[in-house]
């Protein structure tokens, strides 16, 4: 689903991706840790083109990124991406966030699109909330929103990009068991987080990153009982 060599990416004079090499198989769920900085969100905007890698390559579900113009909006949506900052359109309903997209890039027709996201507001529990606008909704909903969101394109592959950490201590579950289930029914997922719980429970493989290259990376068991770096074992406060 994601092949990705040799990433380079610099802002300036800083170079903040040194080299990241990362293959991703259909159905699998990575979760990248790292201290802030360290180059997480970047790489996340360089899979789907919110940034224009320095060099390397990159090709998700088979189509090369950001080779050819016309290729843009396939690949976006192939990819649902979801923020810390839910980034709901504030002045559209809850329905009106989810459908604007499959209408808009006419993926779908209007009852299709309320169809679909009925079902999938369902699915994350905010059924009753279909009518209401983003600033009544707390956190929790507000992302559990930006996933259906998300899923209403039928992403092949989603990223998240630390979806919990703008969220109080007690909201932050109901969002983790919405992604558990997704990578439950098979989602290819890319989680930056901090939650180590949702690491341990969920990833397929764990890898760490600091300062633009990935560190290590390895089986949650790997990585959180038996790290090898000493960086690792700093980061995960084992030292
Ligand atoms: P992380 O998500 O791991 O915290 P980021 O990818 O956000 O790290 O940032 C990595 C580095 O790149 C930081 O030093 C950050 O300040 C810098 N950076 C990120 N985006 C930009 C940008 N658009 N322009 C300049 N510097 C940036
Ligand atoms: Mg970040």
């Amino acid at each position: 689903m994601i092949s990705c060599q040799s990433l380079f990416k610099t802002f300036n004079q800083l170079e903040v991706l040194k080299g990241i090499d990362l293959e991703l198989a259909e159905g699998e769920v990575v979760v990248i840790i790292g201290p802030s900085g360290s180059g997480k969100s970047t790489f996340l905007r360089c899979l789907n083109f919110l940034e224009a890698a320095g060099s390397g390559t990159i090709s998700i579900n088979g189509q090369a990124v950001g080779t050819k113009e016309g290729s843009l909006n396939k690949l976006r949506q192939d990819i649902g991406m979801v923020f810390q900052q839910f980034n709901l359109f504030p002045h559209m309903t809850v329905m009106g966030n989810i459908i604007e997209a499959p209408v808009l890039l006419k993926k779908m027709t209007k009852d299709q699109a309320l169809q679909k996201g009925m079902q999938l507001l369902k699915k994350v529990g905010l059924a009753e909330k279909a009518e209401e606008y983003p600033n009544r909704l707390s956190g929790g909903q507000k992302q559990r929103v930006a996933i259906a969101r998300a899923l209403a394109m039928e992403p092949k592959l989603m990223l998240f990009d630390e979806p919990t950490s703008a969220l109080d201590p007690e909201l932050v579950g109901e969002v983790l068991g919405v992604m558990k289930q997704l990578a439950k029914e098979g989602m290819t997922m890319v989680v930056v987080t901090h939650e180590m719980g949702f690491a341990r429970e969920v990833a397929d493989r764990v890898i760490f990153m600091d300062e633009g290259r990935i560190i290590e990376q390895g089986s949650p068991n790997d990585i959180f009982e038996n790290p090898k770096q000493e960086r690792t074992k700093e980061f995960l406060g084992l030292l």
